[in-house]
């Protein structure tokens, strides 16, 4: 049987529940290809996953099974099939892909994570999974248990090079884990998120340990929800007194799934093009943006 698999959000990351049906499709005998809306129909059957609400839903026929959390946040892959090692060849990728952990113990209400995911978890051991040196890991909160510790250990000791790539929680960085953190090899700047102003004492806490135990490199990279752009330029202006990286990324309420406001944009546009960052004021990008008519 020739398995079609469509990837709604396009190529531009790798779609990981579309590799684990690839690595089903395939161990049970059958050829499995990437396919497009387009080419869907030459298919035998086929399966189609949308992560993001913003992408389009395109047209396809009524016997495509689709899901992802773009469509549904309940509807999840078999069990059997959600603990396959995915098939990375689908992707041509040179590196692994997964999740050790599921959920979080937060609530944050902007966030997805706890109605789509629930309670954190144990989900998978690193070995089940990382068939390359380099490990992209999408954990929402590995901090938050005892596993994603022990994980954590083990990789370490494998000397895989990850990234935790949804960011770690600061306020679960002490002195036992900042030295932890410091024994891992970090494919690039560890990850935090600074989301609103009341994590600022957790970050510059964070910072400090992993700075103390040489974790590196030591411009660690942080998430800046934005909002309130006056609000957002207090957490960005004290990253940038802390000499980490701020990456600031408009809010999208995933519910309603309303677009960010031009100026909320371009705000996000100036934090992260960092040569303009280092050089140029925020107010006068704005009122640069302003003068073209661009907000
Ligand atoms: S800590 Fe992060 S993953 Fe957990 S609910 Fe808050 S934003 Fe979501």
């Amino acid at each position: 049987m020739r398995v079609g698999l469509v990837d709604i959000d396009g190529h531009n990351y790798p779609n990981l529940a579309l590799m684990k049906l690839s690595a089903h499709f395939k161990a049970t005998g059958h050829e499995v290809k990437l396919a497009t809306p387009d080419n869907i129909k030459d298919f035998d059957c086929g399966f189609a996953s949308k992560v993001f609400s913003f992408t389009l839903m395109p047209e396809l026929p009524d016997w495509v099974e689709v899901g992802g959390s773009g469509i549904n946040l309940k509807v999840a892959l078999p069990d059997e099939v959600e603990h396959l090692c995915p098939d990375y060849d689908l992707y041509d990728l040179d590196y692994s892909l997964g999740f050790l952990t599921r959920g979080c113990i937060r609530n944050c209400g902007w966030c997805i994570v706890p109605e789509k995911e629930g309670p954190i978890q144990v989900h998978a051991d690193i070995t089940d999974f990382a068939k390359h040196r380099d490990v992209v890991l999408m954990d929402n909160n590995v901090l938050a248990h005892d596993h994603g510790i022990r994980q954590l250990e083990k990789i370490a000791g494998l000397g895989l090079r990850v990234d935790f790539n949804q960011g770690l929680d600061a306020r679960l960085i002490d002195d036992a884990t900042a030295r932890l953190l410091a024994k891992v090899k970090w494919l690039t700047p560890i990850r935090l998120a600074c989301d609103s102003q009341a994590m600022m004492p957790y970050i510059q806490k964070a910072v400090n340990l992993l700075r103390w135990y040489n974790a590196t490199p030591r411009a660690y990279f942080v998430y800046v929800l934005v909002k309130d752009i006056p609000e957002a330029m207090e957490r960005v202006r004290f990253l940038k007194g802390l000499n980490v990286d701020p990456f600031a990324q408009p809010y999208r309420d995933f519910r309603t799934n309303i677009e960010p406001t031009k100026e909320q944009k371009a705000f996000a546009r100036w934090v992260n093009h960092k040569a303009i960052f280092k050089s140029v004021l925020w107010e006068d990008y704005r009122s640069q943006y302003i003068h073209m008519s661009k907000i």
